[in-house]
């Protein structure tokens, strides 16, 4: 039979699953001896089974009357006495905490008889009807789900009628005759009475507890956080103490050491005579802490105790709630104090120099997603800001610049020596040269995964995207937004952290961290402007070294050019897992790849590769020189042919409306047969990758040859170029056979006449379930695989990547189909073990076969994770991300 009830003396902070966050941590206070009021908590599980059977569990109305018992005859008072009753809190404490989501309710056990109890008891009529008073307004309103204005409302009314401008001003008689107001309007609302059996109120506390798991703020508070919908919260059930018992009471919370800086040090709030309520509601200023020691100096020193025994025992930055009730200090809860991305770093070293952590553990009490909060330039917190719209958050950082609507005005304006923002609709390769001068990328449409997205992340560039407010006219040469009309010039600010985007200049304050990955420490410590930051640059410094050194995994980068490849070496790459050849022909060298994809066999399509040959030796040649001495993979061409070919409709619209001109030009007309002949309904599962390399022979053979030949003339110069060949999109080991036969024929052509050994390693991406699956027999073609797991994703998922993050991920991240997008984070039982087969696969078939992944998926902190688990030799990521690689794959080794 499960055990649904732990009393706090029976648990420990380490079954957050089973009693919540705060439920493990007052077992663990109490385990320690710290003064913490009798209690229990209600587990997880029976909030689990109260949600999937409707009602709580018979076996939970037992356990709480033991537990309650128990309690009764610890501190020698019941629940509901005439004397000196027992009163209880009852408080929501899930796994994760959810700040003021979810429900508590206090003073539970008052009822008519007990609030005279309480009053004798405590000496204080006033006090007792006010706790009653509280006890009414909280049940009724979170309980009993009546409107919480009609309280508010009638409370109003009496301080009006008595002239009082506080509650506290209220006396003992009008509070009294305030609970019979509120009793009344439990009556009205419900058609029932205020519940007298505290046992009923217990019970009815719980439940709504339970039932303040699925309200609608919970929820969407979860979906933002990524907590999963199915965890259910714990409840806990505490004796209550009382900060409100005059001047020797009171109520605060303290940190261990600040939680923005990381200093040690006594930070905190009290404030005398008041409930927890009250600090939080900010109805009269708090002291800060250090004025308790003239206060009260004996619970001072109790509570600087309590601190550092706190501290020294989670080793770690703690916060903590307490009460004083008549000079005895009680505390309500504790946990691992929130931070900064900043302090996170600071305090770990901080830690390792007072020897209470070992390094190991230090870079496991910091993660990528706080690294890359501090390399981002961010927006001054303190400017005033105008918001126009709230989006995906694509690509991190912040820009500012005019609206420009196209590559023209792009390059115009940047180079007349202004910042722009390239508003789209969507983006296309077309947009890249827009996309490479502008500071920021806000679209109307499009995922996580969209084009723009994955271009502005590769390039570093701040992106907002699938901002549906956004209504952007190209032809009226508008952008529509909260009621606005912008214009081509007008100043907007993007996000890219949150999604947000302003209207206006906001200012940007620089990153020294930042001059620190790039630069290294000296730089980055001459950037700071003071000693807290100066700190952070050392504690950064210290936790990615140490980082470097424990991690199994390299880090590569995903770089198409040099200067990208440059930038990502920078920072830490130590190669290049995935240099997308196709990138080399956006722009202006887009039409070199139509005439090769659209000209008849023969010696057309040879004349359009004959030209193509010298810039892709080029190209390779910067890369190779870039990266000189670290592996580089090249990636034979794999173009989505609607990315690169003219677009369908418009060509017929363009001919047709000649037609009726009788203007046509005959070149257009050939066009347009040879792109209907080209269309496809699915260009994403069409003629891609290694299929329009067999297809169109000599379009594969070309780039071998450049690289061949890059190759020689790299080494004759004296370098050392480690280029590696990638096939993309293989399914059938076929495949690759054929793509390798020809490789090898040229690579010992072009070996032989330059008079070298060209034994470059041949390998494939696994991006398809079909490779993963048959990864054993394609193993024994490949020098290496490369996992890429955006395509894999959606062939896994039969999910479009270019649409359904707009369409419907919406939907399935409310219903909790998804809890976050499989194209950001890998879906670890599906995608993943697609992966985990080919990586079983292919070293069975080779023991050493090298690995790695070049999906978006290897910049993300939990898919590192997942790929060091599954034995990868390495990630490879966007140049910005590098860094982050680097802190989580060192972080998945410790
Ligand atoms: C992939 O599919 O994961 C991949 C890296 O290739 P691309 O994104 O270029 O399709
Ligand atoms: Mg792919």
């Amino acid at each position: 039979m499960a055990k649904y009830v732990y009393r706090f003396s029976e648990g420990s902070k380490d079954q957050k699953d089973l009693l919540g966050g705060k439920g493990a941590n007052l077992a663990e206070m109490t385990k320690l001896g710290l003064p913490v009021p009798p209690g229990f908590t209600i587990t997880t599980e029976a909030c689990r089974a109260y949600m999937r059977d409707g009602h709580v569990p018979p076996e939970l109305r037992v356990e709480v009357t033991m537990a309650v018992r128990e309690i009764e005859d610890t501190i020698g008072r019941r629940l509901g006495d005439f004397h000196e009753p027992l009163l209880v809190s009852v408080r929501s404490g899930a796994k994760f905490s959810m700040p003021g989501m979810m429900e508590t309710v206090l003073n539970i056990g008052l009822n008519d008889a007990s609030v005279k109890g309480l009053a004798e008891f405590s000496g204080d009529e006033r006090f007792a009807w006010d706790s009653y008073r509280r006890l009414i307004q909280m049940f009724g309103k979170t309980v009993l789900d009546i409107d919480g204005d009609l309280f508010a409302a009638a409370l109003d009314a009496k301080k009006a009628e008595r002239g009082a401008r506080t509650d506290v001003e209220l006396s003992a008689d009008d509070l009294k005759e305030l609970v019979g107001t509120f009793k009344q309007i439990v009556r009205d609302q419900c058609g029932r009475e205020f519940p007298q059996h505290p046992r009923e109120q217990l019970d009815m506390a719980i439940e709504a507890v339970f039932d303040s798991w699925n309200t609608e703020r919970a929820r969407l508070y979860r979906r933002r956080e990524r907590i999963p919908h199915d965890l259910g919260t714990a409840v806990n059930v505490v004796t209550m103490v009382f900060g409100n018992l005059g001047e020797t009471s009171g109520t605060g919370v303290c940190f261990t050491r600040d939680p923005s800086t990381g200093h040690s040090g006594l930070y905190g709030d009290y404030l005398s005579n008041a409930q927890g309520e009250d600090v939080v509601a900010g109805i009269r200023n708090t002291l800060p802490l250090a004025d308790l020691e003239q206060l009260d100096p004996t619970s001072f020193n109790d509570l600087r105790q309590a601190m550092r025994r706190l501290e020294t025992h989670y080793r770690d930055l703690c916060d903590i709630e307490f009460t004083i009730e008549r000079g005895k200090l009680w505390l309500l809860q504790t946990r691992v104090g929130k931070r900064t991305a900043g302090a996170a770093f600071r305090v770990a070293t901080q830690l390792v120099d007072e020897n209470l952590i070992t390094m190991d553990e230090a870079i496991s009490r910091v993660t990528g997603a706080q690294l890359s909060q501090l390399l981002f330039p961010q927006f001054d917190a303190d400017a005033r800001k105008e918001r126009l719209t709230k989006a995906m958050a694509a690509s991190p950082g912040a820009a500012v610049g005019e609206i420009v609507l196209d590559n023209a005005q792009a390059l115009a304006r940047t180079g007349a020596g202004a910042q722009v923002i390239l508003v789209r609709r969507e983006t296309n390769p077309d947009d890249l040269q827009g996309m490479i001068v502008a500071a920021g990328v806000l679209t109307s449409r499009g995922g996580k995964t969209s084009h723009a997205a994955v271009v502005a992340r590769g390039m570093g560039t701040t992106a907002v995207v699938g901002a549906e407010e956004v209504d952007v006219d190209v032809v009226a040469k508008e952008v529509r937004v909260a009621g606005r009309v912008l214009r081509p010039g007008d100043v907007i600010a993007l996000d890219g952290t949150t999604g947000e985007v302003f209207l206006g200049d906001v200012p940007v304050v620089d990153s020294p961290v930042m001059l620190y990955i790039s630069d290294g420490l000296e730089a980055g410590l001459a950037a700071a402007e003071d000693d807290a930051t100066r700190e952070l640059v050392h504690a950064v410094d210290r936790v990615l070294t140490h980082a470097d050194a424990a991690r199994r995994m390299r880090v590569r980068a995903n770089a198409d050019n040099a200067d990208d490849a440059r930038r990502a070496r920078e920072r830490g790459a130590e190669g290049i897992g995935l240099c997308r050849t196709e990138h080399q022909f956006l722009g202006e060298r887009r039409q070199f790849i139509e005439d090769v994809v659209l000209a008849e066999a023969g010696e057309q399509r040879e004349a359009a590769l004959e030209k193509l040959l010298p810039l892709q030796r080029q190209d390779f040649v910067e890369l190779l020189e870039a990266m000189d001495g670290l592996p580089t993979t090249i990636r034979l061409i794999d173009p989505p042919l609607h990315e690169f070919l003219p677009d369908l409709t418009e060509l017929a619209v363009k001919v047709a409306l000649a037609r009726d001109k009788d203007a046509v030009d005959p070149r257009d007309e050939t066009l347009l047969a040879a792109v209907q002949r080209m269309h496809e309904q699915n260009p994403m599962l069409g003629l891609r990758g290694v299929r329009l390399g067999l297809k169109l022979p000599g379009l594969f053979a070309l780039q071998i040859r450049a690289i061949a030949e890059a190759t020689v003339a790299r080494r004759q110069a004296g370098g050392d170029p480690r280029p590696e060949i990638m096939v993309p999109l293989v399914g059938s080991v076929r495949e690759l056979h054929l793509v390798r036969m020809e490789a090898e024929e040229i690579l010992a052509e072009v070996g032989e006449a330059a008079g070298l050994r060209l034994d470059l390693p041949i390998g494939c991406m696994i991006e398809l379930p079909r490779a993963a699956l048959t990864a054993r027999r394609i193993a024994e073609e490949a020098d290496f695989f490369s996992f890429g797991t955006n395509d894999l994703t959606q062939t896994t998922w039969g999910f479009s990547r270019d649409d359904v993050e707009g369409a419907f991920f919406a939907d399935y991240l409310e219903n909790g189909v998804l809890t976050i997008s499989p194209f950001e984070t890998l879906d670890g039982d599906g995608v993943g073990a697609l992966v985990v087969a080919g990586v079983t696969g292919g070293r069975s078939a080779k023991p050493d076969l090298h690995m790695g992944v070049c999906g978006e998926h290897g910049g993300d902190p939990e898919s590192i994770h997942f790929f060091h688990d599954a034995g990868l030799n390495y990630v490879s990521c966007s140049p910005f991300r590098v860094p982050i690689a680097r802190l989580e794959a060192g972080r998945a080794a410790v």
